[in-house]
């Protein structure tokens, strides 16, 4: 997005990638059909030490700007849930245009190139050398990504380029990952594999309504991703496992009406059977409803509404799909993404410590900031 702004713009653009071929995330994305955008994004949907430091490229690159995109190539596209925008048919549709946007911009695009060293020379030009010989350049721009799936090329190299620098990079961690449990969670929940249910997890004051997933190794789905970006270990993680239902006074209702049925039956009706039946073993009694007095009643619903589950960890950059932290937006002008102190060095992108929700949030982060990046070189 970067490239092609700037080449559009007379510029001569070279792009720089040591995988073996350009845009490996998009097509690995959305599962398989990129979920390029969402059309709510706003600031309030992504995670950095400034929350501020997004809204200038956002503002000037929307979702709308990126949908007109896609609708000029004529991919077809439709909405999966919340405003997330998904390719009908394969997220190479989405490559296929940035590439062809590109060569239009007259771009050009090397790949298998690492880049071994970088100088910034007295002349104040940026100088890369790589196998494929030294290229000098008034400008450079790190889209290099975070650390997550090392496999697709992800590597830790715009962090330590921005060190080289002198930009102040914050500490990195894995966000919309799965979460680990061990120990007497695990042990309580593994031979659920496969069983999934609507939550609201909450965490640090945030929350996500959706699904989860619970995994051989602990829990995932769309609500557990999405806090994980909020969660840390030895943070408090709860679930609300009615969510939408007043606890209390459905089982008030249970209890009035279904005297004789015992409360793993009833459970069983609002969320999968197993899983009911698993909570009645370990965190709460089974009996007749009759039986329970209002204080027991109570604490059931309490725990239904706010179920304490201690992660121990998560899956980590292997199966994370973004990278939080990142280099300091504080080094950084919010219109331009350029260094602070460094003329014509820019991050954009993952690198940056901005990070999105699931939901096409972080494409539009990187289409937004490419696109500020590229209006902005040699002005
Ligand atoms: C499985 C998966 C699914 C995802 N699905 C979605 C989705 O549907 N919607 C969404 O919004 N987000 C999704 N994301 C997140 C999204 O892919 C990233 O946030 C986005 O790609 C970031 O763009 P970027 O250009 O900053 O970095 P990247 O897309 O990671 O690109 C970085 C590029 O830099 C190259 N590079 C890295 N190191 C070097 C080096 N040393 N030398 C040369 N080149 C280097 C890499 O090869 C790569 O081409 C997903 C992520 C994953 C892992």
């Amino acid at each position: 997005m970067c490239a092609l702004t700037a080449g559009q713009r007379g510029l001569r653009v070279l792009v720089l990638d040591h995988a073996n071929k350009a845009g490996k995330k998009i097509l690995m994305s959305g599962g398989g059909r990129c979920n390029f955008t969402n059309t709510g994004a706003s600031p309030a949907n992504f995670v950095s030490a400034n929350k501020h430091f997004c809204k200038s490229a956002l503002a000037r690159y929307t979702p709308w700007h990126f949908i007109a995109l896609v609708e000029r190539h004529r991919i077809a596209y439709h909405e999966k849930e919340l405003g997330q925008l998904f390719c009908d048919d394969s997220s190479k549709q989405i490559v296929a245009m940035l590439l062809a946007e590109c060569a239009h911009a007259g771009v050009e695009i090397r790949t298998h190139c690492t880049i071994e060293r970088v100088e910034h020379t007295d002349a104040g030009h940026y100088r890369l050398h790589t196998p494929q010989g030294h290229f000098a350049s008034a400008a450079l721009v790190v889209a290099s990504g975070g650390l997550s799936i090392p496999s697709m090329g992800a590597s830790g190299f715009g962090y330590q380029l921005a060190k080289q620098f002198g930009q102040h990079v914050l500490p990195t961690r894995a966000g919309l990952v799965p979460l680990t449990l061990s120990g007497k969670h695990a042990e309580r929940l593994q031979d659920l594999a496969g069983v999934s249910l609507p939550v609201e997890a909450t965490c640090n004051g945030v929350s996500f309504r959706n699904f989860m997933l619970i995994t051989h190794r602990g829990i995932s789905g769309p609500s557990i991703l999405q806090i994980s970006s909020y969660w840390q270990p030895g943070d408090d993680l709860r679930l609300d496992l009615l969510p939408g239902i007043d606890g209390a006074q459905q089982l008030a209702d249970w209890q009035r009406t279904r005297r004789d049925t015992e409360l793993k039956t009833v459970l069983g009706e609002v969320l999968p059977k197993r899983f009911a039946q698993r909570l009645c073993e370990h965190w709460m009694t089974n009996k007749p409803l009759r039986q329970y007095t209002p204080a027991e009643l109570h604490a059931i619903a309490e725990l239904l509404a706010a179920w304490p589950l201690i992660a121990s960890g998560s899956e980590g950059y292997r199966t994370a799909e973004v990278t939080l932290g990142g280099v300091d937006t504080d080094g950084l002008s919010s219109s331009t993404l350029q260094s602070k102190t460094i003329p014509g060095l820019y991050f954009i992108g993952e690198v940056v410590d901005v990070t999105g929700w699931l939901g096409g949030y972080n494409f539009q982060w990187a289409w937004a900031s490419g696109h500020a990046a590229g209006m902005a070189i040699g002005g």
